[in-house]
């Protein structure tokens, strides 16, 4: 069995008490690692490491942080097998998903931002003066110091590298604590970091949980600057209490009720597979997922009738299998949950297309924590499955005769995330592209990533735009120096 440690000061560490929590294998059900528990005392350590590495690495040349960040990104390609088998495990999620999505992106995600910090510019102003000889404003970027890093379970090397990438090649350093239920990665990329080079301290991970815990404890500590954070709304808003006392800097990446829109003119089969994917890509739990679908009504029912079928097609099982397409949800409190819409679904009048419960499997698969994909119609758009992010492989889809109609069913709701679009109409794409009160539109496609954009959400979707220079941005101060000529 697997042990995951803390990594501090560049050293793998069981927690000051000795106390572990499991680690499930979310496809079986089986415990397949121990995870050591930090102390507070473990978390103080953490930062005390991160706090004195920043002196010496906030003074290296950009270029120098890059080029340690691609040695990192050669790293993680270097062991991609071991990043597969350790993901997987915490995950349960297909193989070939984390092959070709979550293990590359991890990778690419350290390159991009190493070559965007290179080219990144400040401002300059000349302003006139009362004796003619002017002054000349210029800007500096400088890091904010310790950062404190804070990660959800569903894309876990992705999502952790898309933030502790540019806060480190802004000459930040870092104490992660990733979700409890994946601590696998993490962990295994301190030792990619020290094999790179990276310097003692300068990334730090703690493994714990979140409210009275490590999740809590970093967010309160004196000496973390910022904090970055993925993960639900109303964890947000508690770490926004908790960093309000400091009036840390937050960057904010949350839930999402995202709509997918498919006008009639829509490429039928792209539109199909395209929703079909934004619905039930790694089991749902993406936060860019489409749990509500708006169909123009000349298609509406041949579409119910072919994303229903695209449900059913998919085959959950072992993520070894090449042809497994669809993984389990991440814990049984988590299946718990989404059973409880399915069934709150049921109970308010749905029609059920496609699945609505669990699927069979053959042991040891038998125990984990799969449902089925699922494709509802019919219910109101104010019932807690239309408005509450489920989170799971589900979608309710409803027909519009109307643009407006479309675009105001799919502003309604308290999220603001992302939006889908399926048409061949260019001009009345972008109308609506514009009207869409959410942080990223996708016309004829989703979750097509160019890391140079921005990304984030808005309403109770986020605060901030991470991608690109948004977070090169983010993840440092700029101060302003006026020179008087
Ligand atoms: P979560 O909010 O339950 O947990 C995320 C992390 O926060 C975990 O590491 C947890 O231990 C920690 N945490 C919990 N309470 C805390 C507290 N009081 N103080 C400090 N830390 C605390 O989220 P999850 O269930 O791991 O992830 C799923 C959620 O993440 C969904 O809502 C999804 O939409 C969202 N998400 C958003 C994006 C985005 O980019 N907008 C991306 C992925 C996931």
């Amino acid at each position: 069995m697997n042990k995951w440690q803390l990594f501090i000061a560049g050293e793998f560490r069981p927690g000051g008490r000795r106390e572990c929590f499991p680690d499930y294998h979310p496809a079986t059900g089986a415990v397949t690692a121990e995870v050591a528990l930090a102390t507070p005392d473990d978390c103080d350590a953490a930062v005390t490491a991160a706090k004195q590495a920043l002196s010496a690495w906030r003074r290296f040349p950009v270029a120098e942080r890059a080029r340690l960040l691609r040695r990192v990104a050669e790293g993680i390609e270097a062991r991609s097998a071991e990043f597969l088998q350790a993901e997987v495990a915490d995950t349960g999620k297909p193989c070939a998903l984390a092959r070709t999505l979550d293990i590359p992106r991890g990778a690419a995600n350290f390159r991009i931002f190493a070559d965007l910090a290179a080219g990144l510019a400040t401002e300059c102003f000349e302003t006139a003066t009362d004796d003619g000889a002017g002054a000349l404003n210029y800007g500096l970027r400088r890091p904010l110091g310790v950062v404190g890093v804070i990660c959800p379970w569903n894309l876990p090397l992705l999502l952790l590298t898309w933030k502790i990438a540019p806060a480190l090649v802004m000459g930040n350093t870092v104490v992660v604590k990733p979700s409890e239920e994946t601590p696998a990665t993490a962990t295994l990329l301190g030792e990619v970091m020290t094999a790179a080079g990276v310097p003692p301290g300068v990334y730090n991970v703690v493994h714990g949980f979140g409210p009275g815990s490590v999740g809590e404890w970093l967010v309160a500590h004196p000496d973390v600057a910022a904090i970055t954070f993925t993960g639900e709304t109303r964890t947000g808003q508690a770490i926004m209490r908790t960093a309000a006392a400091r009036t840390k800097r937050l960057s904010f990446e949350l839930g999402g009720k995202n709509a997918a829109i498919v006008f009639a003119d829509a490429d039928f089969d792209r539109a199909v597979a395209g929703v079909a994917r934004s619905s039930f890509l790694n089991g749902g739990q993406v936060c860019l997922c489409s749990e509500r679908v708006y169909v123009e009504r000349p298609v509406f029912e041949r579409f119910v009738d072919a994303l229903a079928l695209a449900a059913r097609q998919l085959r959950p099982g072992p993520p070894e299998d090449e042809t497994t397409t669809l993984g389990p949800l991440i814990s049984a409190a988590h299946r718990e949950k989404v059973l409880g819409y399915y069934a709150a679904a049921r109970a308010a009048g749905a029609e059920i297309h496609a699945g609505g419960g669990c699927p069979a499997l053959p042991p040891p698969y038998d125990q984990g924590y799969f449902v089925e994909p699922t494709v509802w119609t019919g219910l109101p758009e104010d019932t807690p499955c239309i408005v509450e992010e489920i989170f799971g492989p589900v979608c309710h889809v409803a027909p519009f005769d109307t643009e407006e109609e479309a675009v105001a069913l799919a502003n309604a709701g308290d999220y603001g995330l992302c939006a889908a679009l399926w048409t061949r109409d260019l001009a009345r794409a972008h109308r609506v592209a514009h009207a869409l009160d959410v942080g990223v539109v996708w016309i004829n496609s989703w979750f097509l990533r160019d890391l140079r954009t921005p990304f984030g959400g808005m309403k109770l979707s986020g605060i901030g735009r991470e991608g690109g220079r948004h977070s090169l941005e983010f993840y440092s101060e700029i101060k302003n120096v006026c020179v008087k000529l």
